[in-house]
């Protein structure tokens, strides 16, 4: 299990309470809610999974996650093989 460090922005982001264009304008600090990219609203949903802007760091992401799964995935097996190879040293030395 991974442990997750809470930081200030983390805990604002979560429940969707950052300071988002969209978030801004709910309480009238702002007088419109659309991102910069001019697509839509700018909610933290629309900045993490849809923005142009953050396509980039979402790249990264996504990325830097499939080479941890990956890295997981190889240990399974290599635990999974060192488990099998004991248990044919068990079988064979009938222990
Ligand atoms: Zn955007």
């Amino acid at each position: 299990m991974t442990k997750i460090y809470l930081t200030p922005k983390l805990t604002t982001v979560l429940p969707g309470h950052g300071k988002t264009t969209d978030y801004l304008h709910r309480f009238k600090l702002r007088e419109e809610a659309t991102c910069i990219c001019g697509n839509e609203d700018q909610t933290m949903d629309h900045i993490i999974f849809k923005c142009i802007k953050t396509k980039g760091q979402r790249d990264i992401l996504k990325h830097r996650i499939n080479k941890k799964n990956k890295l997981q995935d190889y240990k399974k097996r290599i635990n999974n093989q060192v488990q099998k190879s004991v248990n044919r040293i068990y079988r064979i030395n009938r222990l």
